[in-house]
């Protein structure tokens, strides 16, 4: 029986998506985004069409596979809310490592910072709201940069945004103290064995060439002459790839190390000229 009344959508949506580990949860999240209203207070009140065509797409959407947060339109990363589409990588719990570690390392002082490859630009705008300075973000995609944008004012913060490919974007005598980034490092075989759920999102944000470490090696090697001296370089790396990016940093830097996730995976490049 189609549903009629919010009570019933609730329910209707639920029951159409048992097929997912959290649907449940999926359903309160969706449908009172989709609705504007408060679970609790859903009751006899007919439901819209409107409402209706959207809780039935979302369905749609998520049995082919489509991350739930592209069809949420949205997505939590350090305390924060995000708009997400599929022009931007979905933030990822993980790098808020990356993000905690910057702010640590920050705290106390005035800052210029930069964030390559930005996406969403939740990694800029979390570090904007938590660390006082200037902040940069660059991206070569026009498209997430339109993201970023509207994210930086939902979560009220000011960010620059420049569009371009990595330090090409931003001018060229500028230096920072704190450069971070969470450049495409999936390799060519990882690519072609991607879960469903990734292959909606931008090839641009996951693909690091053959080893998946090419943008990461062009980072490296350009970000000396962008950072004041004692600065901070932070980039997020594939679990394989410590030992090479490690042997790399260590021409270009003084003090390098790997960071690794809760999992006890090697994730980031930490490293301080
Ligand atoms: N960590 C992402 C994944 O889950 C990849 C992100 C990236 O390439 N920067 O696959």
């Amino acid at each position: 029986m189609l549903p009629h009344t919010y009570a019933q959508l609730y329910k209707w949506l639920k029951e159409n998506l048992a097929f997912r580990e959290n649907g449940e949860n999926e359903s309160r999240w969706l449908l009172e985004e989709i609705s504007g209203k408060k679970i609790l207070v859903l009751g006899d009140e007919e439901i819209s069409i409107r409402d209706f065509a959207q809780c039935h797409t979302a369905i749609e959407r998520l049995e082919n596979g489509e991350p739930f947060q592209y069809v949420m339109g949205s997505q939590d990363f350090f305390g924060l809310n995000f708009k997400v589409n599929a022009d931007v990588l979905v933030p990822r719990p993980e790098t808020e490592i990356l993000v905690q570690t910057a702010i640590e390392w920050g705290k106390d002082e005035y800052l210029n910072v930069l964030d390559l490859c930005t996406g969403s630009g939740c990694i800029i705008i979390s570090l904007a709201k938590n660390l006082a300075g200037k902040f940069h973000a660059a991206d070569i995609s026009p498209q997430a940069l339109k993201i970023a944008k509207e994210n930086a004012a939902l979560n009220k913060v000011k960010v620059k945004l420049y569009n371009g490919d990595l330090f090409k974007a931003v001018p060229q005598y500028m230096k920072f103290d704190i450069i971070t980034a969470n450049p495409p490092y999936l390799t060519k075989e990882e690519m072609a064995n991607i879960p469903k759920e990734l292959t909606f999102e931008p090839d641009l944000a996951l693909y690091g060439g053959d080893d998946g470490l090419s943008l990461c090696y062009k980072i490296l090697k350009e970000a000396p002459q962008f950072m004041k001296t004692q600065g901070l370089f932070l980039m997020e790396i594939g679990e394989n790839q410590g030992g090479d990016i490690l042997k790399f940093a260590q021409e270009y830097f003084k003090n390098t190390q790997i960071i690794k996730d809760l999992c006890g995976k090697d994730r980031f490049l930490k490293a301080e000229n």
